[in-house]
């Protein structure tokens, strides 16, 4: 088998500044990519579907962090309460209850990001500015137990302008540090892929999500 994976993730590695966390974002990928990159030493993946991520939580090695990036119904928290190492793409209130819920009767505190909407794009998902204050200001994360908010995660608009892409970038930033305000136990802020995720460490992401750049590009 080739090497490839094991040694575009090294390089990678070599790259990233002390400090930012690479989950590799495995979707669609099989087992044996995903295991090239473990024997490589790497624990942390990504996954952005429930069904292929319990899936292979079952079939791989049971030290692997998983971390769910993509939307996340309520009817499919369950699923991963048991195992998920951090929940990357929480996007409402409602959502956050829901696993709060599901944390407590698993007798888990789940880990969480916000997902932050900070692209042009439209998008169903994620919070927008005011939405997280009235989060802050409303108290709820207060009689939620079962859920740890960590920080919080965004994606910029795909697009060749970087100077745009650096500046809804520095716009998550912003609102993370007026998070830590109020909430200094956040230390998470997940942010770039593989087209950006230079931008991103330059504007003070600390996780970097990054998929083809090390398992080259999906179907
Ligand atoms: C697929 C995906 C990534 C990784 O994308 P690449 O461009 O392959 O690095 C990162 N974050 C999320 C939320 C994704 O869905």
């Amino acid at each position: 088998m080739s090497m490839e994976i094991a040694k575009r993730l090294a390089e990678l590695k070599e790259s990233l500044p002390e400090g930012v966390t690479l989950v590799a974002v495995s979707k669609t990928k099989d087992d044996a990519a995903i295991m090239e990159a473990y024997r490589a030493g790497h624990r942390v993946f990504g996954e952005n579907r429930v069904q292929e991520l319990t899936a292979k939580y079952e079939r791989l090695p049971k030290d692997i962090q998983w971390h769910m990036i993509g939307h996340l119904q309520r009817n499919k928290v369950k699923y991963l309460v048991p195992f998920v190492s951090l929940i990357q793409g929480v996007d409402s209130p409602r959502l956050l209850r829901e696993i709060d819920k599901r944390g407590r009767k698993a007798g888990r505190v789940i880990d969480c990001l916000l997902q932050v909407h900070i692209a042009e794009e439209d998008s169903k998902f994620g919070f927008d500015r005011e939405e997280l204050e009235e989060l802050l200001a409303g108290g709820s994360l207060l009689v939620m137990d079962h859920v740890r908010v960590r920080g919080m995660m965004g994606m910029a608009t795909f697009t060749d302008n970087t100077a745009q892409v650096r500046r809804e970038f520095a716009s998550l930033k912003a609102l993370y540090d007026r998070w830590l305000e109020a909430d200094p136990r956040a230390d998470i802020l997940s942010m770039g892929m593989s087209g950006d995720y230079r931008i991103a460490i330059e504007e003070g992401s600390n996780m970097v999500r990054i998929g083809s750049s090390i398992f080259g590009a999906r179907d």
